[in-house]
């Protein structure tokens, strides 16, 4: 039988650390994808190989077309055929109003959050899709529920560059439904990583849980396991649809 092989992109820390560590647990052979921090990208690996699993860390700006394609390389030469790809790399910056932001935040903050995706995603599809040789997969996006809210006066680019991220899973969820792949995605909401800290208000998530229907933050655990089941094939009528880890909000 042959072995699912995941991508997971920013899998050192936070949500995409949470997902490889539970993909292994399901027997997926895990890529570890990170920018910069390969202490911690390697300290998932270690968890993942103690406990029996097979997993590579791997460096790569998922905004660098070449850095893409050297990932996807290198996830196959070391694990087999890529079967699926989690889209979860992201980042975001300090809080602020529009009228305040510089240009440059918007390119940074777009080609992480937008082109990264669209990036991976592509690869994903011209080595998965049955029109290319491939023998299908599943992509599982990682949007937010900042799509839906706008975050005003925190990073309206940030919630922009996910409406992106909904778009593209709609669009390419269609245009790949009959060639053996599905796009889903998940929306969090705020979830317990240090992605507060980096918008500066790293007790960001305990502030906000007071307006979440049930009044808690989320852990990066939760939505781990919303993601594994849209990458099974225990959701295999769905394609082009969203799972809100959101807590009611
Ligand atoms: P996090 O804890 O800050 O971790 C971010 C991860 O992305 C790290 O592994 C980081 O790698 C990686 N990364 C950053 N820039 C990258 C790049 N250019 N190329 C490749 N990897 C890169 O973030 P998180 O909270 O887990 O967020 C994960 C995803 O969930 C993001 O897309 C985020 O927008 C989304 N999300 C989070 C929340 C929340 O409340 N936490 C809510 C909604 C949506 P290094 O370790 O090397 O820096």
């Amino acid at each position: 039988m042959s072995e699912n092989v995941v991508i997971i992109t920013g899998a050192s820390r936070g949500i995409g650390a949470a997902t490889a560590r539970l993909a292994a647990q399901r027997g997926y052979a895990v890529c570890v994808n990170y920018a910069t921090n390969r202490d911690a990208a390697d300290r998932v690996v270690a968890d993942i190989t103690k406990a029996g699993g097979r997993a590579l860390a791997t460096q790569a700006n998922v905004a660098n077309e070449a850095d893409v394609i050297r990932l996807f390389d290198a996830a196959a030469q070391a694990l087999g055929p890529v079967t699926a790809l989690v889209n979860n790399a992201g980042i975001l910056e300090q809080q602020m109003r529009l009228d305040e932001m510089e240009a440059g935040r918007f390119e940074r903050v777009f080609a992480i959050n937008i082109t990264g995706a669209f990036l991976c995603a592509r690869e994903a599809v011209r080595r998965m899709s049955t029109k290319h040789g491939g023998h299908g997969g599943t992509i599982v996006n990682v949007g937010s529920m900042a799509s839906k809210l706008g975050s005003p006066g925190e990073y309206i680019d940030y919630a922009a560059s996910k409406g992106a991220i909904d778009s593209l899973t709609i669009g390419l969820a269609k245009e790949v439904a009959e060639e053996g792949i599905r796009v889903n995605a998940v929306r969090p909401g705020v979830i317990r990583t240090e992605i507060h800290a980096s918008g500066g208000e790293a007790g960001r998530v305990d502030r906000v849980a007071k307006s979440v229907p049930m009044k808690r933050g989320g852990e990066p655990e939760e939505v781990a396991h919303a993601i594994l089941w849209l990458l099974s094939s225990e959701s295999s009528y769905s394609t082009g649809t969203f799972i809100d880890v959101s807590g009611g909000r």
